[in-house]
């Protein structure tokens, strides 16, 4: 297409007319707003209906100003647009590509992304600009909470900018224990906060660009010379917060002469963070620190890490830690646990090493390494107990490397071991986008047997259905859950109903992190597979493990028969109470529930115990999930709003809040239920309900 179009057809046709017919068609197909620019006579016009969104003052042609559209922009944003289209005004440029935020009605600020090209009349003079702003492409991007760019964003500037970068830093900014903060003031409170700092930040001059990492995370770009500038910039942010809340903050120097990448840079930000709460909170640390350097300048340690792989993997070891099965506690697997001691700064635990071997993709050959020492290890130690299991860690990166599967197969045929002695662990951060990916692993990995574990589950994304779906053979609960489960009766709960659906569909599960005979008290009333935590052992060097399991006159092996006597005292002593509340609900029909919500996450669960299955007339297992929309689908109709608005209401109050409506039960048809619950906890992005439940047509009344 021509796209050059003469003045005087311009003047003979309005300009704007000769394109409106077209763009009103095309923007009946898309979300986007598409606008066309008249550049001489400043006169803009959209089509979509975008005043519907955002208050833009249009008059009765759907057209305006730029200085009118630039009042609906952020006000930190106006500079680089207006700059943007002086450009194209004086033909500089003849594309347009920038994101800004617009403030819509309800004065929250949206990113768009807004692209447009540039018409030039025969004279090669800019005429006018077609384009469109789209929210949706930056819908990923951005925090819905503050309006602030995400760590994708982040990621992606950096890994733009850090080549040409000499100078500046890098900030993270930490609220600390934002979650006591939530459970004491409400959640509305920390989202205040967050709101407070986000814009707080963006007042400061000297930072060029904030983005809300994570959910407690700032990042700010800082153009600045000197640490003395950054720690201004620092008591600034604890002034303005005193009565709120205190915060640490780390600070690296953004320069491509220290990080060769985005990763490298952003995981160094974030080990300068949890050293700087190691010091206690409320501090300020900087990544040129001398320990640092020490610790993980990425380069020295990095040069370290190729030189051991180079030679032999020296420096690099394995612990193992057994797992247990549960109630009669032999050894069924033992955990590979990857060891690092450096030559110039001594050991160097795996939280740390593993995310720089990540980043450099050295894990790929170390992970091998790993593989294939731990398969040794287990053929030794199949002398003396014959069908032990050996797990081994494997991180996303490794799996993402194509050879993956050839490389495993290989290394199983050079130790001349069976693929069904090896369980791979895999954390749950698979990204739901890799899940056809992942499968597709796993059905090859299957093919010599190899069975696969998720590792820390419940910490992630990932719920039981997904689980279900890709023939996983082991569930390992995290840590976090199993932490004082005694007290703590959702995490009880959640533990139970994870253990009873792995049951259910044929998945091993394994209980990670168990410290206490109280804990595994709590836990075996679950029936768990496999039980793995320092009450049994530490990750233990390989002459331990001989010692403790497989050397009955060591007396290693003596000190642990011993404990195990004593383990069985202790549960005789603790075991069922005569008082059996559960029982008493089962008998007269009461139903216990938790409800765990996360608008964020757009996770909607409901856990139910056995009672409650059965009055609700369930007849095959549901996962949470699938269990909250039976239930849901199930309201009356003219009932959902009331329930709806009901289970947000119990999310603000601190009382019993107790709800009756019709229900269409599946075999009984309409009854009238009964349910009374209240908000017990909240953790980062969910809230937790709790209740039990009844059905209230059939009780018969003496
Ligand atoms: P993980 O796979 O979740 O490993 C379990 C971690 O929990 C280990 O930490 C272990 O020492 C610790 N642990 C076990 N029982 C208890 C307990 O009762 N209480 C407490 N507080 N902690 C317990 P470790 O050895 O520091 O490993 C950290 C992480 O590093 C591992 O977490 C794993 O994700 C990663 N990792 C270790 N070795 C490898 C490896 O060879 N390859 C890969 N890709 N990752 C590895
Ligand atoms: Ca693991
Ligand atoms: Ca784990």
């Amino acid at each position: 297409m021509n796209r050059e179009i003469s003045k005087k057809e311009l003047l003979e046709n309005d300009i704007i007319s000769h394109y409106a017919t077209p763009l009103d068609i095309l923007s009946q197909t898309t979300d986007d707003y598409l606008f066309l620019l008249d550049i001489e006579k400043d006169v803009n016009r959209f089509f979509g209906d975008i005043s519907a969104e955002f208050s833009i003052d249009i008059d009765e042609n759907g057209t305006n100003t730029t200085d009118k559209f630039i009042a609906v922009v952020h006000p930190n944003d106006r500079e680089v647009l207006l700059n943007d289209i002086n450009d194209i005004r004086q033909g500089k440029k003849d594309f347009h590509n920038i994101d800004y935020r617009l403030i819509n009605k309800n004065g929250k600020s949206v990113w768009v992304s807004c692209r447009g090209a540039v018409i030039r009349d025969l004279n090669g003079n800019p005429l006018i600009m077609i384009g469109r702003i789209s929210r949706e492409a930056l819908a990923h991007m951005y925090n819905p909470l503050t309006g602030l760019f995400n760590q994708i964003k982040l990621l992606s500037d950096i890994k733009i900018e850090l080549p040409q970068r000499k100078s500046g830093y890098i900030i993270l900014v930490d609220i600390d224990d934002l979650s006591a903060i939530n459970l004491t003031h409400g959640r509305a409170y920390g989202d205040d906060l967050l709101i407070t700092i986000a814009s707080l930040m963006e007042k400061i001059p000297s930072i060029s660009k904030v983005y809300h990492t994570e959910r407690n995370y700032f990042a700010g770009i800082v153009e600045v010379e000197t640490d003395d500038n950054i720690r201004e910039i620092y008591s600034f942010l604890c002034d303005s917060l005193s009565e709120k809340c205190t915060i640490t903050t780390a600070a690296l120097p953004y320069s491509s002469e220290i990080f060769s990448d985005e990763d490298t840079l952003y995981n160094a930000l974030k080990l300068v963070m949890s050293k700087a709460k190691d010091n206690g909170r409320r501090s300020l640390k900087f990544y040129k620190d001398e320990e640092f350097k020490q610790k993980i300048t990425s380069v020295s340690l990095l040069e370290e890490f190729q030189e051991s792989v180079n030679n032999n993997f020296e420096g690099f070891y394995l612990n193992y830690q057994p797992q247990v099965t549960s109630s009669d506690y032999k050894l069924f697997s033992v955990e590979a646990l990857l060891r690092y001691t450096s030559k110039s700064s001594g050991r160097i635990f795996p939280d740390e090493f593993i995310p720089l071997l990540e980043s450099t993709k050295l894990i790929i050959p170390v992970g091998l390494w790993v593989l294939k020492t731990a398969l040794l290890q287990c053929k030794e130690w199949r002398k003396y107990i014959r069908d032990l299991h050996i797990s081994v860690n494997f991180s996303v990166v490794q799996l993402r490397d194509k050879n993956i599967v050839s490389d495993i197969f290989r290394v199983l045929d050079e130790t001349d071991m069976n693929g069904d002695c090896l369980t791979i662990e895999v954390t749950e951060s698979i990204p739901a986008d890799g899940k056809s990916w992942f499968i597709s692993i796993i059905s090859e990995l299957k093919k010599r047997n190899i069975q696969i574990a998720i590792d820390d589950f419940g910490t992630g994304y990932s719920n039981l259905g997904y689980l279900r779906d890709m023939e996983i053979d082991e569930i390992k609960i995290d840590r976090m859950f199993i932490k004082d489960i005694e007290k703590d009766t959702y995490n009880y709960r959640l533990v139970e109903n994870t253990i009873s659906f792995a049951k259910t569909n044929s998945i091993r599960s394994c209980c990670e992190g168990v410290e206490t005979p109280k804990e595994l008290a709590f836990l075996e009333s679950s029936s768990p597979d496999i039980i793995q935590g320092y009450l049994f052992d530490k990750p233990c060097f390989p002459e331990e493990i001989y010692e403790s399991y497989m050397d009955p006159e060591s007396a290693k092996y003596k000190t642990r028969i011993e404990f195990l006597k004593a383990l069985a005292e202790y549960k005789s002593q603790t075991s069922p109470i005569t008082f059996n509340p559960k029982n008493i609900l089962r008998d007269t029909n009461v139903g216990l529930w938790i409800i765990r919500t996360s608008h964020e996450k757009g996770i909607n669960e409901l856990h139910i115990d056995d009672t409650m299955e059965t009055i609700m007339g369930i007849d095959k297992k549901l996962t949470p999930s699938e269990c909250y929309k039976f239930w849901h689908d199930r309201i009356r109709e003219d009932y959902a709003e009331y329930i709806n608005e009901n289970l947000l209401l119990i999310t603000t109050l601190d009382k019993v809040v107790q709800l009756e409506y019709p229900w269409n039960h599946p075999t009984m048809g309409e009854v009238m239920v009964r349910s009374n619950g209240k908000l017990t906890k909240r953790e980062d992005d969910f809230v937790i309900i709790e209740g039990y439940h009844r059905i209230l047509s059939n009780i018969k009344t003496v």
